[in-house]
């Protein structure tokens, strides 16, 4: 259950996690995770970050403040490597270089989606509600359900990267021995950072402790974004991290274990959406409405509705994608069981 914005009692302090490197929480106004961890390395040629937070003078103040607590300014700041796209990471990341001309390094999937998302979001708009038709959304909800992500955009700064990070790559941090890991699913251009001194994975959204991140299918998802996340986690495997640093919540030890436990969630996951196609369910719209979510279907609305559809039509893809389930066209389209998931 989430409980209501305001009734969630103080952030966690800022916190030396190494020698040179720290995590600053900086908050997120009316949302359940509250903060987002920045996390930030010292050197001698100045901080670099991972992760910003979103854009409002609440984080920036966060941020600053946090910054000057380990003596450091963001005036400072070398250089932002942003984890993905989404508001809370990559939002105040233009604000945090106009005041220290740091670089912004993303990976170039997630790049690739900046102008229709955040610059001219029209046509995006229109292709997410075909796509809720052919999912089955009632008429009386599709405008609501289609606008959905439109009150963050003024949390997001809408920048260009200057330089584009792609899997393998090792970011210039001097003196810690960074490297980037695509890890798409969460997003397209998702990415971890190994720092391989401490043994540390940074994990960003793809792998947080409590939660499990949300996948949806959408517009800009690429074919099958579940898929991309379960082997995003089996990339994961080959580290043997001391501790993972993610985005949210908390740190923690435990990678294998955790990531064995976020692939065990979706496989019950798609039993349920087999499930609820063998009772008769054949619309992306009525199977979501059938799966086990954090609360009863009824009180899922706006954007966590939205999420919620995006969820459910991204195991069908999944399941599509192994050859257990097809899709038959119309609006809404049907959802049907092959011979092997029979
Ligand atoms: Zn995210
Ligand atoms: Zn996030």
């Amino acid at each position: 259950m989430v409980p209501p914005a305001g009734s969630l009692g103080p952030l966690p302090p800022v916190e030396r996690v190494r020698p040179g490197l720290w995590s600053i929480p900086v908050p997120l106004p009316n949302n359940s995770l509250r903060y987002v961890f920045v996390y930030v390395f010292e050197t001698d040629r100045g901080p670099y970050l991972v992760d910003a937070g979103w854009n409002t003078d609440d984080a920036f103040a966060a941020l600053s403040a946090g910054m000057r607590q380990l003596g450091s300014d963001v005036a400072e700041v070398q250089g932002v490597m942003v984890t993905h796209i989404h508001p809370d990471h990559y939002g105040l990341a233009g604000r945090v270089r106009d005041v220290s001309g740091a670089w912004i390094a993303l990976h170039p999937a997630d790049a690739a989606l900046i102008h229709d998302r955040y610059e001219e979001p029209a046509d995006l708009l229109e292709r997410v509600g075909a796509m809720l038709r052919r999912m089955g959304a009632p008429p009386e909800e599709l405008a609501t359900l289609q606008n959905a992500s439109m009150p963050v955009l003024p949390l997001v700064e809408s920048v260009r990267p200057d330089v584009l990070v792609e899997d393998g790559d090792k970011p210039e941090v001097p003196g810690f021995d960074l490297a980037a890991i695509w890890t798409p699913g969460h997003s397209p251009g998702h990415l971890c950072f190994w720092e391989a001194g401490f043994d540390l994975m940074l994990s960003g959204d793809h792998v947080l402790p409590r939660i499990t991140p949300n996948i949806p299918f959408h517009p800009q998802a690429g074919a099958d974004p579940l898929g991309d996340y379960l082997r995003s986690l089996d990339k994961l495997e080959a580290y043997d991290a001391d501790e993972v640093l993610p985005a949210h919540e908390h740190r923690f030890v435990g990678l294998s274990e955790r990531l064995a436990q976020l692939r065990a969630h979706h496989e019950a996951r798609f039993a349920e959406v087999v499930a609820a196609i063998r009772d008769g369910s054949t619309s992306a719209w009525d199977i979501a409405s059938r799966m086990g979510w954090s609360r009863p279907w009824n009180r899922i609305e706006g954007f966590m509705r939205r999420a919620a559809v995006g969820e459910a039509l991204a195991h069908l893809r999944a399941l599509e994608h192994r050859g257990l389930v097809r899709e038959v066209q119309g609006e809404p389209s049907r959802w049907e069981l092959l011979e092997a998931g029979s």
